[in-house]
């Protein structure tokens, strides 16, 4: 724990004990006595912190993850050129992965759509040499380019 948390829980605490001192005197001349109305209003400070602590972490989840959907929303933006399958015009237009995709041609104004096609591929990597070991001692090192 670093000195700044320590003094902020030290000046907390007593805070937290002035109130309850206060609440204890206060209720002392209604009724009861000064430890039981100490010690009551204690536990209800100490939920009320709690209660409001776990406000402000939601509120900082729901925040985090909206940022999260706005950044995942911009990443999902793709420009792309594009033929026109009208007139054959090349157009730049924004796609999204996760959306049905239009443009409107900047040539002949016809609405287009996208269809999005993938295709696997093997992976190579390349090898710039390669070591058979032969019998004995021996090898023989084949260069790839
Ligand atoms: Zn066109």
């Amino acid at each position: 724990m670093n000195k700044t948390s320590f003094i902020v829980l030290l000046v907390s605490l007593t805070l937290t004990s002035l109130v309850s001192t206060l609440f204890g005197f206060a209720g002392q001349t209604i009724i009861g006595t000064f430890w039981g109305w100490f010690w009551v209003s204690l536990l209800l400070q100490f939920i009320g912190f709690v209660a409001y602590n776990s406000y402000l972490i939601q509120k900082d989840d729901i925040a985090m993850q909206k940022a999260e959907v706005e950044t995942l929303e911009q990443l999902a933006k793709f420009s792309i050129q594009i033929n026109c399958a009208y007139c054959n015009q090349s157009n730049v237009t924004p796609i999204q992965l996760n959306k049905r995709n239009t443009f409107k041609c900047e040539s002949c104004n016809q609405v287009n759509g996208v269809s999005m096609q993938f295709m696997a591929t093997t992976i190579t990597t390349p090898i710039q040499s390669v070591k058979l070991p032969l019998s004995g001692s021996e090898s023989i090192e084949i260069k790839m380019s």
